[in-house]
C-alpha cells in the first residue's frame, strides 16, 4: 500500500499550507476536516465497491480524497481554488485514479461532465463536505440534473440537512425539502462538531445520505413542478389556493380545478403538502395546459 501524508492532522495540514504558499479562505467556506475518524465514517457511508466512478466537490485538502483514492475506483474532485486544487494535484500524484479539476461546481453540467470523465453505464458516487455558501444552488443543480447519481454522502451545516430531509408541517419544510423527495431518499446519519474543523467554524454539520428515488412525471411535468414548488414557498403563511392562483395567473378558475381534482382542502399552506401531491397537481396542470383546445 502507498504512502501518503496524513491529512487529518492539523500539524501536517498547516505545514502543507506554509509549504505552498496558502491560507485558508473564508469566503469559499474552507473549513478543513481535521479527524480521521469522521472522515472515515464518512467514506465508508459512501457503500464504494470496486469499479465505481467517484465526484467528489470541494476537496480542499483532500481529508476525503485520498481515502477515496486508496480504492479501487475512478475519480475526480473539483475544486474552485486554484492554489488547493494545484497543492492537491501534486499530494495525489501516486494515484492517477484521481483526477483533481480546478473549476467552479455551480458551472458544472452533470451530464456532460459525467459523459466526458466516466462515460455511460458506471455507478457514479458523489461525495462532499460542502461548502456551506452554495449548499442551496448546489443541490438545485443536483435535481435540475434529476440526480444522476447512484449515492450521494454529503455534509452540510446542520440546519440545511434539516431542511433537505424535512417533512411536511416541520417549519423548516420548504422548496428544497420537495424537490430533495421528489428526487431521492434522504437520511441524516450523523452529526459533526465544529471541533473537527480547521479553522473551527461557528456552526455544527451533519451528514446526509441520498439516493435515487425514481421519477414519475415527464420533463415537462416536472418543469412546471418546480414553477409551482418555487411559486408558493414565496409566501408560505399564504394558502396553497392563493399561491397557485398567483402562480396560475394567467388561467383563471385554474387552482380551484386542480386543488378538488387532487383532493386538497384550497385553505391548506403550501407546507403542509407532501412531495407527492405537488407531483399530481403538476401532472394535472401539465394536462390542462397542454390539452388541445
Ligand atoms: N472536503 C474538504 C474537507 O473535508 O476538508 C474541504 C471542505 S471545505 C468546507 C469546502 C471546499 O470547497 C473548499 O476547499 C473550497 O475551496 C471548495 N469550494 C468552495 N466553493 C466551491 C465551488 N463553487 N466549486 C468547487 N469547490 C468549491
Amino acid at each position: 500500500m502507498k504512502e501518503h501524508p496524513n491529512l487529518t492532522s492539523p500539524r501536517e495540514v498547516v505545514a502543507l499550507f506554509e509549504k505552498y504558499g496558502l491560507q485558508p479562505n473564508k469566503r469559499l467556506g474552507q473549513n478543513f476536516l481535521i479527524d480521521g475518524n469522521t472522515a472515515r465514517n464518512i467514506i465508508s457511508a459512501l457503500e464504494l465497491s470496486p469499479g465505481d466512478a467517484v465526484i467528489e466537490v470541494g476537496p480542499g485538502a483532500g481529508a476525503l480524497t485520498i481515502l477515496v483514492a486508496r480504492q479501487e475506483v475512478d475519480a475526480i474532485a473539483l475544486e474552485i481554488d486554484r492554489g488547493l486544487a494545484g497543492m492537491l494535484k501534486s499530494i495525489l500524484e501516486p494515484w492517477p485514479n484521481v483526477k483533481v479539476i480546478n473549476r467552479d461546481t455551480l458551472d458544472v453540467n452533470w451530464a456532460d461532465l459525467i459523459g466526458e470523465y466516466f462515460g455511460s453505464g458506471r455507478s457514479i458516487k458523489l461525495i462532499s463536505n460542502l461548502p456551506y455558501v452554495i449548499s442551496g444552488p448546489f443541490m438545485y443543480s443536483l435535481f435540475e440534473a434529476r440526480f444522476p447519481f447512484n449515492s450521494a454522502v454529503l455534509m452540510f451545516q446542520k440546519e440545511v440537512a434539516r431542511r433537505l430531509v424535512a417533512l411536511p408541517g416541520d417549519s423548516n419544510y420548504g422548496a428544497l425539502s420537495v424537490l430533495c423527495h421528489y428526487y431521492t431518499y434522504g437520511k441524516i446519519l450523523f452529526n459533526v462538531p465544529q471541533t473537527v474543523f480547521w479553522p473551527r467554524p461557528t456552526i455544527d454539520s451533519a451528514v446526509l445520505r441520498l439516493t435515487p428515488r425514481p421519477g414519475v412525471l415527464s420533463a415537462g411535468e416536472e418543469k412546471l413542478m418546480w414553477k409551482i414548488v418555487q411559486g408558493v414557498f414565496q409566501q408560505r403563511r399564504k394558502t396553497i389556493h392563493n399561491n397557485l392562483s398567483r402562480v396560475f395567473s394567467d388561467y383563471p378558475g385554474l387552482s380551484s380545478a386542480l386543488l378538488e381534482t387532487a383532493c386538497i382542502e384550497p385553505g391548506k399552506r403550501p407546507e403542509d403538502l407532501t412531495a407527492g401531491q405537488f407531483a399530481k397537481l403538476a401532472a394535472l396542470a401539465y394536462n390542462y395546459i397542454n390539452k388541445p383546445s
